[in-house]
């Protein structure tokens, strides 16, 4: 689609992340054994460890790929550390799951967290958003005591859902308290009652914490249609956000994340992209065309999803759970940035 080069854009190749650095977040331990279990020596300590577990399993080339896939988190990382970018986007990252020691839901290396830990050594005030439908476990508890990193995930209540964590009142300890944003949302939850948490929590929480930077962890399986999940979200939801990211006017490091309807996935992030790299096209186009042409979930064209239809029903169940949802963390958390 021409969105990788001109105006400004460029495709960068990454650098496998080093040793040393993966040691900022991963234990010796672990890494050992990931490594070793990659070359075909699978131990029970590794299995202890997640690794080689049903959605961790061992494959060919499994260190080498998660250590290239981390890198290229933190080749935009470092881009956007010496200036040289605004936005980066690796759609290969996003792997918030993984654990200090501990492979977890699909994910080996957790390249988010370790971009985290590398921009706030820096001394960057990191704002961590985290949009994919699971909660980020692995990146909001690495930070959990901690007020340089403020995370912020929006998921599916982890009552229903992996990893089962992520409640409204996981709010962070100690100087951390208040950090840690989690926002839990009901089966079926649609376009205008997401906007409305995000609008309610998360704006005013990115204004008081007033970041260096963002990481925008932009899972794609928060989308309706997904057969892992159960929201009814549908892409525009993504272009809305990204607007408001950024009208923040602060650069931003986004990644990939979980989307398991291949198709939508690939839609939602050429999409996020596109806006990222101001080349939408559909927006462009739509004026002159009157609007909704281009927009289809059956893709018949174009990059938005069409509206969907939101039953009575479903308004009634999700929407007061929404709500009630927001007043719970206005009372646990906003008071605690001055809000
Ligand atoms: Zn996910």
């Amino acid at each position: 689609m021409g969105l990788l080069w001109g105006n400004g854009r460029s495709e960068v190749p990454p650098t496998p992340a080093e040793r040393i650095v993966l040691k900022k977040f991963h234990s010796a331990r672990y890494l050992h054994a990931l490594k070793t279990a990659a070359a075909g020596r699978w131990t029970a300590e590794a299995l202890d460890m997640g690794i080689g577990t049903g959605d961790c399993p061992v494959f060919a080339g499994m260190y080498d790929y998660s250590v290239l896939a981390c890198g290229a988190t933190l080749t935009g990382a470092n881009l956007i550390l010496s200036g040289a970018a605004d936005v980066a986007f690796n759609p290969s990252g996003g792997f918030h799951h993984a654990g200090p020691e501990r492979a977890s839901g699909f994910c080996y290396i957790n390249d988010v967290a370790l971009a985290c830990i590398i921009l706030a050594e820096q001394g960057k005030r990191v704002l961590y958003l985290d949009v994919d439908v699971h909660f980020g476990d692995g990146v909001a508890y690495a930070f959990y005591d901690r007020p340089d990193v403020m995370t912020i995930s929006f998921h599916e209540n982890p009552r229903v859902l992996f990893p089962g964590t992520g409640f409204e009142d996981e709010i962070g300890t100690g100087r951390g308290k208040g950090y840690c944003v989690n926002v839990p949302l009901p089966v079926g939850t649609y376009d205008q009652a997401y906007m409305k948490a995000f609008k309610a929590i998360a704006l005013p929480l990115i204004g008081a914490y007033n970041p260096d930077l963002f990481i925008f962890e932009l899972g794609a399986d928060a989308l309706a249609g997904d057969p892992l999940a159960h929201l009814y979200l549908t892409n525009n939801v993504y272009v809305e956000i990204i607007d408001h990211l950024l009208s923040f006017n602060k650069p931003i490091l986004a990644t990939g994340g979980g989307g398991y309807n291949i198709d939508n996935t690939v839609r939602a992030w050429v999409l996020a992209w596109s806006i990222f790299a101001g080349a939408d096209i559909d927006r462009d186009i739509n004026p002159t065309f009157g609007g909704t042409m281009f927009e289809s979930t059956d893709w018949q064209g174009g990059l938005r999803d069409r509206a969907l239809v939101v039953s009575e029903p479903q308004r009634e169940t999700v929407m007061p759970a929404v709500e009630a949802v927001i007043e719970t963390i206005k009372a646990n958390i906003f008071c605690l940035h001055g809000l």
